[in-house]
Order: structure tokens, then C-alpha cells, then sequence
């Protein structure tokens, strides 16, 4: 009797208590292997113009070549179209007409950060420092005491690019904005956590010897300038016109005895842009026309024209609808989408904050998100029964262990992606992406079984 309970139980619940626990070992061993290449296209993409470049590199790699749109491409044609150099579309061409809709995987690729701000250096009591202005949503107090690397562009009035990058490399120095000790904390130690640390308290120490004179001020900052000036030949007026950004300078790292789990900066959300390029790399002749899109701004709500709230994917897409006669909106309607990102694993610490039912846990593969938003689904897409239904029956025939997840207890908080303006174009969209501990911190944690689940999600969802 007990068994046919078990059976009856098995086929008639929904269960998905099993994840990496119920896999095999060379899916484990895949899974590990799969994710070297992840982790090394973390340590090479800290930032988006990093992440964009990178990923194109990987592209051309594999053999493809930048959009043309005056060009016709036959089935197979693999391009890219590299964005304001800050967001990148990747596409196989399929071998049906794009009249019959394209699929499309959205990711993003900027991640939280502090960006300096456009006159940031100054010299307080004989240090320099440079001031920020946070992006995207963090927690401010977790940015302090860590090191930090410089990264980015400095634009000269003359065009000329110089890109900056100094921490990341373990001989370069790094850079760290202090707090109090805890013996001076008391005062400090009664503001709320959020209050913590302060937005204008977030000053990055720079330097603190002085250029040698007798009987100047702000010889600090001078002698810091003069150094940028003898290694980059930039003057303090050239940050007005430049894209710099402190991000944490430690790599990813294998986390746990079993090395089940990866410490990283910037999991959200290149831990689905990179398994929807390897899934794109992965599709040699597709039936329809795959596409693969690493956006930029989604932390701060797709804004500007390297943001998926502007036009650029909708463009592109009316390029491949001439190149084949017919019209943009014709093909964006009948067209699918996976709005990758990543889903607030549940953490064991802190279950207050989730309704366990409805969460999604580590190491129980990838996530579908059915709705983001926040109070009664605002701002969320909300994707169809119909299109939830097609996107189980995918994952269950290709073998993809996954989970459904809200972000969340109901009223608690919430979040957005970019699937409302993929909506917004006429496309079908859901969320889909991997379970994320810690997420938008310094050093956020994700399963390796759960990335590479991601990886097989998107590379059905191409095939
Ligand atoms: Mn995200
Ligand atoms: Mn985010």
C-alpha cells in the first residue's frame, strides 16, 4: 500500500525537493566543468563595457561576424551587433522565414557598483579620495573595508580612449573605503543597517603622499593626478567625460568543501548572460532565427539606449524582418522570449523573508519566474498559462531540472527585470534564471548545478 501511495504521490504532486540530490555524477561533473568557463568570463567582465566585449570576443571566436544590415544572410549566418559598446545582440538566422517569430534569450550585464562621480577627486586631512554615486539597488555597509579595483574609460576632449583598469591584476594596487572601528562605533552602531554606511560616506581612499614641496596645498591629490597624468595622460578635467567604476577586485572562487557552490562579483545577472551565449555558440541551424541579447542599465531600469527600455532589440529585429520582405512588428508578435535573470534563492539564515512554497531553492536547477513586481504584481510581466505551459513540457523533454520562484513573500519587497519591455514589443515572455544567495552583494553565491541547468534551459530553448 505504501508504495502505491508513493507512486500516486509522485506522478499526482509537484515536487521539485530533488535538484542536484537526484542527479547523476557526470551531470555534477558537467556541471563543474561547464562552469570554469563561466568563472573565467566573470573575472574578465566585471563591468558591462568588460562584459560586452568579452562575450564578442568569445563570439568571433566561434566563427561570428559583426551585423551588416545592407547584407542578406542565409540559415546558419551567425552575427553580432555590438551595442554603444555597453550591450551586444548575438543571432544564428534560422531556417525559417523570421515572419514566423524569432527566440529570443534577455539577460543583463551591468551589475551593482559604485560609479565615481564627474568631479570626484579631492584631498581631506592628507589622503585623497575620490567620491561616488551608487548603482543599482545595494547595501551600502557591505561595500566598505573590501578591496576595490578602478575600471573603465576616460574619454579625452580629442576622442582618444583610455581605458582604465587597476586592482584586478594581483600586482596592481587596489583601492578601499574605510569605516569605524567598533571601539569609536557607538554612535554610528545606532543608526538603522540601511543607514549604516551612508551614500556620501562611500569615498575611496586613493593615495596619501604628498607631491614634494615646501608650501602647498592639496599636494595629495596633486601627486595622485600626477600619476594618472604620467600613466594614462589625464588631467583632473578628463573624469567630466569618463565611465569609471569601483567594483570588488577579488575573482570568483570555488566556495565549500565540496566546491558545489561559486563566490563571485556580478552573478546577477551575467550568470544567465553567459550560459545564453554558450546556448547561442551551441546552435548550429536553428529552425528559428535564434537571438541572444546582453543588456545593459537593467539595475537602474533599462534606461538609455544601451538599456533593453530603449529600441535597440526592436531594431535589430526590424533589420532581419527587411532583409527577408517583411515587417518588424509582423515577427516580434510571433516571437518567444526567456527573460534570464536571477531569482532570491531561499536562504536558510533568513526564511522569514520567503513563503516556502512558493521560493526557489539552490541546487534545485533553474528557476521560472511566472511574475516579478512588487504589491499585487505591479510592474510585473506575468507570462501566460499558455507559455508557462510550453516552457515545462521544453525543460521536462530535454531533461532540464527546474523550480518555480517568487521573489519573495507577498508585500515584502520585490523586483523587475526586463521582460516587461520585451512584453511591451508584442513578445511572449517569461522570467527564467538561476537561484542566487546573497544577491547583489560584493560577493554573491550561486550552485554550479543551478548555472549549468541554465545553460540547458537556454540551449533547448534555441534548438
Ligand atoms: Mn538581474
Ligand atoms: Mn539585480
Amino acid at each position: 500500500m505504501s508504495e502505491q501511495i508513493k507512486d500516486l504521490k509522485k506522478k499526482l504532486f509537484y515536487d521539485n525537493k530533488n535538484g542536484a540530490l537526484g542527479a547523476d555524477k557526470a551531470v555534477l561533473d558537467a556541471a563543474n566543468e561547464y562552469c570554469k568557463g563561466y568563472m573565467a568570463y566573470l573575472d574578465a567582465a566585471k563591468t558591462e563595457r568588460l562584459a560586452t566585449n568579452e562575450a564578442i570576443r568569445l563570439a568571433k571566436e566561434q566563427g561570428f561576424e559583426e551585423f551588416d544590415c545592407n547584407k542578406v544572410y542565409p540559415a546558419g549566418s551567425k552575427v553580432y551587433l555590438n551595442n554603444h559598446k555597453k550591450s551586444a545582440i548575438f543571432a544564428v538566422i534560422g531556417t525559417e522565414p523570421v515572419a514566423n517569430g524569432v527566440n529570443i534569450i534577455a539577460s543583463h550585464i551591468d551589475s551593482p557598483r559604485l560609479d565615481l562621480k564627474p568631479n570626484p577627486l579631492y584631498e581631506k586631512n592628507d589622503i585623497a579620495y575620490f567620491k561616488t554615486h551608487y548603482y543599482g539597488g545595494i547595501k551600502k555597509y557591505q561595500w566598505t573595508t573590501i578591496p576595490l579595483t578602478l575600471s573603465g574609460v576616460v574619454v579625452k576632449k580629442s576622442g582618444e580612449v583610455v581605458e582604465v583598469n587597476i586592482g584586478d591584476d594581483a600586482n596592481d594596487p587596489c583601492f578601499v573605503i574605510t569605516d569605524l572601528l567598533p571601539h569609536l562605533a557607538q554612535e554610528q552602531s545606532k543608526r538603522t543597517l540601511d543607514d549604516g554606511i551612508r551614500a556620501e560616506e562611500l569615498n575611496v581612499m586613493l593615495g596619501s603622499y604628498p607631491f614634494k614641496s615646501d608650501d602647498e596645498s592639496e599636494l595629495v591629490k596633486l601627486n595622485v593626478v600626477n600619476v594618472l597624468f604620467e600613466k594614462y595622460g589625464i588631467d583632473e578635467n578628463d573624469f567630466l567625460s569618463a565611465e569609471l567604476e569601483i567594483v570588488p577586485s577579488f575573482n570568483a572562487r570555488d566556495i565549500g568543501f565540496d566546491r558545489s557552490l561559486i563566490g563571485a562579483y556580478g552573478h546577477d545577472d551575467r550568470v544567465c548572460a553567459y550560459p545564453s551565449l554558450s546556448a547561442i555558440f551551441d546552435a548550429k541551424s536553428p529552425a528559428r532565427t535564434a537571438i541572444a541579447v546582453l543588456a545593459d542599465k537593467e539595475e537602474i531600469g533599462s534606461e538609455g539606449n544601451t538599456g533593453l527600455n530603449s529600441q535597440f532589440l526592436a531594431h535589430f529585429v526590424e533589420d532581419l524582418a527587411q532583409m527577408q520582405g517583411t515587417l518588424g512588428y509582423r515577427v516580434l508578435r510571433n516571437s518567444k522570449c526567456l527573460s534570464a535573470d536571477v531569482n532570491a534563492a531561499f536562504d536558510p539564515t533568513f526564511p522569514e523573508v520567503h513563503e516556502p512554497l512558493n521560493a526557489s531553492y539552490i541546487n534545485h536547477g533553474v528557476v521560472i519566474t511566472k511574475y516579478t513586481g512588487h504589491r499585487g504584481k505591479g510592474g510585473s510581466n506575468d507570462a501566460s498559462a499558455e507559455y508557462m505551459a510550453e516552457i515545462r513540457a521544453l525543460l521536462d523533454g530535454n531533461n532540464v531540472c527546474w523550480q518555480t520562484g517568487e521573489l519573495g513573500r507577498v508585500d515584502l519587497g520585490g523586483g523587475g527585470t526586463v521582460a516587461k519591455y520585451i512584453a511591451d514589443l508584442g513578445v511572449t515572455v517569461v522570467d527564467l534564471g538561476v537561484p542566487v544567495l546573497s544577491m547583489h552583494a560584493p560577493f554573491e553565491v550561486v550552485s554550479k548545478y543551478d548555472v549549468y541547468m541554465t545553460y540547458l534551459a537556454c540551449k533547448a530553448f534555441f534548438n
